[in-house]
């Protein structure tokens, strides 16, 4: 069949329209979905947030009784804030084969694709349902997807293998790194900078943890190597730092912030554990002697597992075949595959653009990758029809 790229488009750049910033709701972008999903005769079902804000969507297509392929992307995309574009971001915009707009790439083009080819889904007699799994708030953690996957198994079926459409210009992602990000919180004790022998200095005890991270980066950086990663290694960030109250006081607030992306089977809480001890071990001890009020809170804010493909389901062989490729990669970027595999349904990534154009001013979509997309997608609906 030929693959229905003026409705993609078309799909596209209505998906583009609705601001779906992840701060922003993404109620009109699901309830637009649902009603061209109900024109096909396609009954869907929302996941919402508890204040109905935002919501995920589960629609399938074929037969209700048996596991099927789920077509997984978020709706939600970057802010726009103090990027300069040369067009209207929520307008697409064709210039050069090229479709711009905010998310074109990140992930509405996949969404895109997914629902330009539900006529041809229908049409197929599927023996195997094809599944759409659209999630909420990815680009501030993968919450979103959570909720949704708490219900697959119960509510909502359990799909036999997930495709997450995040940009790879359709190659075979099958690992990407875990991250986990902490925020650490220290509490000293004020005294005119004069006298600091009085006070308890936060900013100067955030940098004795700030040095023992430097070191633990260090030896992440010697440690375990996997060869399929850029880079090679578990990284250690730190990545923002807030402290003092003015320039003659002995500062009582600092915090800053940290984060891992580990390789598939490092357990992150080895160092989180390192930090802790090193907190009880070179800083409390001294900080109390003087104030006992004082304080050091390290706590994990968001945690997405690593994850490497399920080498007994399948899916890898399958995605290589349908995307006629011969060899599978590893990204440091994170997705909701891991989410999806902890949930007990086996995920590959593979989706339409390049994760370059993600995230930045000017995004863009290329038609062709649009249409590599459409043909991986008729291909799977053979697969599911045989
Ligand atoms: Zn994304």
């Amino acid at each position: 069949m030929t693959p229905p790229t003026a409705a993609a488009k078309e799909l596209l750049a209505r998906l583009v329209a609705f601001d779906t910033e992840s701060a922003k709701s993404n109620i009109a972008l699901i309830r637009f979905v649902e009603d061209y999903l109900a024109q096909h005769g396609i009954a869907s079902e929302r996941v919402p947030t508890p204040d109905g804000e935002k919501a995920s969507l589960f629609a399938s297509i074929g037969p209700t009784d048996r596991p099927g392929l789920a077509l997984s992307g978020h709706t939600d995309v970057v802010p726009v804030a103090g990027q300069s574009w040369d067009s209207d971001p929520f307008t697409l915009t064709e210039r050069d084969g090229r479709l711009y707009g905010r998310g074109s790439c990140d992930m509405k083009g996949y969404l895109a694709c997914a629902l330009a080819m539900v006529p041809q889904f229908k049409a197929r007699g599927l023996n195997l349902p094809i599944h759409l799994a659209f999630s909420y708030d990815e680009e501030v953690g993968c919450t979103g997807v959570r909720p949704m996957i708490a219900e697959l198994g119960k509510r909502l079926p359990l799909p036999r293998m997930v495709f997450v459409g995040e940009p790879t210009e359709m190659g075979v992602v099958d690992a990407h790194k875990g991250p986990v990000r902490w925020r650490v919180e220290l509490k000293g004790r004020a005294a005119h900078s004069s006298m600091p022998h009085y006070g308890v200095n936060a900013i100067a005890y955030a940098g004795r943890l700030l040095g023992e991270l430097l070191r633990m980066e260090e030896d992440l950086k010697a440690g375990a190597q996997d060869s399929r990663f850029d880079p090679p290694w578990t990284t250690l960030q730190i990545t923002q730092i807030e402290g003092g109250t003015a320039s003659n006081v002995v500062p009582v607030p600092c915090w800053f912030g940290w984060e891992i992306r580990a390789l598939p089977g490092f357990d992150p809480m080895l160092l989180e554990g390192r930090l802790k001890a090193f907190a009880e071990t070179h800083c409390l001890p001294e900080m109390r002697r003087l104030a006992p009020e004082t304080e050091i809170r390290i706590t994990a804010t968001n945690r997405v597992s690593a994850y490497a493909a399920d080498e007994t389901s399948g899916i890898v062989p399958l995605t290589l075949q349908l995307a006629g490729q011969n060899k599978t990669y590893a990204v440091s970027y994170c997705t909701e595959a891991g989410l999806f595999q902890g949930g007990g349904a086996p995920a590959i990534v593979c989706g339409p653009g390049n994760i370059a154009q993600a995230h930045t001013a000017n995004e863009f979509l290329s038609v062709a990758e649009l249409e590599k997309c459409l043909r991986f997608l008729g291909r799977l609906a053979d697969w599911a029809a045989a």
